[in-house]
């Protein structure tokens, strides 16, 4: 049995330090808004190279609150449209419907699944305010090209770096590309907390102040409410746990490399597509975390079928793209065309990669995805 992720073992690596932490939160009396919240705000900022970081409940928050505070500052407004991937998880989108701006699906790069700079460029209108670029499966969009779209066109640029932790472009790592970047600690993934917490990154302290109020019902100060805020916070247990798990993201990340170096190497079967396999040159290979190995596959039912009896779990990131969801039926989205993100949705397939899976286990999975075939 290959199990997709096995989060018992990841933890069970840090277990004692875990509880230490715990215990250390428990004695303390002090549980919301202290020294471990401060701490882990210090240290995630460090990490990411950026002067700021603010904990927030969730990474969907991170996302949300952070349009919610440009909308404060005067940076952003009702009705500004916003150029996002329309191949994303539904939270990338639901932070800008739920602030009342007007997402514009962009078809994805399909070398890399994120946002290519030319379709970018092309679907910017006299009302575009922001671009919100997705480092999708643990791979930095080509940030690069991005910010220099964003800084030529006046328009700000936050990262959802939900799935990329650690990922970096010419030494620069996710979070610290953007204007902003939305962080999610969800269990599952490559930084995970044991329950919600998000983060945002970011170099502009008056966007820190807002969101420093806008997590605490809009006050920085006992009883004196400045906006209208919200309740989202990042507890202080977690915040201790995600201390102890930061000190092993980076040796996470090279273990999840070994396992995508294997699959890399050793899967050759025409019948899947690998990732990058179009060609490797448009981003340096650091810029992938591989949060997700995801493959693509004409009979991807069928292969998610033939490899579940050999004991290989797999998930489909996603079966339904966030246009054709219930919850948007009979919104208007600015018109697109939808052909890549919808065939993408029909084939792609993840396969298991974590830093505790095994080599032994990488080359089952290889081996079963070799004899793979199509009954006629
Ligand atoms: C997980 C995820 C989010 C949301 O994070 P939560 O902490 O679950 O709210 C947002 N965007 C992407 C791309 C994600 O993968």
């Amino acid at each position: 049995m290959v199990d997709f992720l096995d989060l018992k073992k990841i933890n069970e690596e840090c277990r004692s330090e875990l509880i230490e932490a715990c215990a250390r939160v428990i004695d303390s009396g002090w549980y919301i808004n202290g020294k471990e919240l401060n701490e882990f705000e210090k240290e995630f900022a460090a990490y990411c190279g950026t002067q700021y970081c603010v904990g927030v409940a969730n990474g969907l928050d991170a996302l949300t609150l952070t349009i919610r505070a440009w909308k404060e500052l005067g940076r952003l407004a009702v009705g500004d449209e916003v150029i996002v991937p329309a191949n994303t998880y539904i939270a990338s989108i639901l932070s800008i419907t739920e602030n009342g701006l007007v997402p514009v699906l962009v078809e994805p790069d399909e070398l890399t699944y994120n946002l290519g700079a030319a379709e970018v460029e092309s679907r910017i209108t006299a009302k575009t305010r922001l671009i919100l670029a997705v480092h999708l499966y643990g791979q930095l969009a080509n940030m690069s090209q991005l910010a220099d779209i964003a800084d030529r066109h006046g328009l700000l640029l936050l990262e959802d770096s939900a799935q990329a932790h650690g990922a970096k472009l010419h030494e620069k790592k996710a979070g610290n590309w953007g204007h902003a970047s939305g962080f999610s600690f969800y269990p599952g993934k490559n930084l995970g907390a044991l329950g919600d917490a998000g983060a945002i990154t970011t170099n502009d302290p008056e966007l820190v102040d807002v969101l420093k109020a806008l997590r605490n019902y809009g006050s920085h100060e006992k009883y004196k409410n400045i906006i209208q805020g919200v309740n989202s916070r990042l507890d202080e247990i977690q915040a201790a746990m995600l201390r102890v798990k930061l000190k092993y993201l980076e040796e996470q990340i090279v273990k999840r490399r070994v396992i995508a170096d294997i699959y890399m190497r050793g899967i050759d079967n025409p019948l899947i597509t690998l990732p990058l396999s179009r060609g490797t040159d448009v981003l340096e290979y650091g810029a992938h975390v591989w949060h997700l190995f995801v493959i693509r596959c004409d009979s991807r039912d069928e292969l998610k079928k033939y490899l579940s009896g050999k004991g290989i779990d797999t998930l489909i990131h996603y079966p339904i793209p966030p246009h054709k969801q219930k919850a948007y039926e009979g919104f208007e989205f600015v018109e697109g065309d939808y052909s890549i993100t919808e065939s993408i949705h029909q084939e792609v397939l993840s396969l298991p990669i974590s830093p505790v899976m095994t080599e032994a286990d990488a080359l089952l999975v290889v081996d079963a995805c070799n004899k793979f075939s199509v009954s006629k």
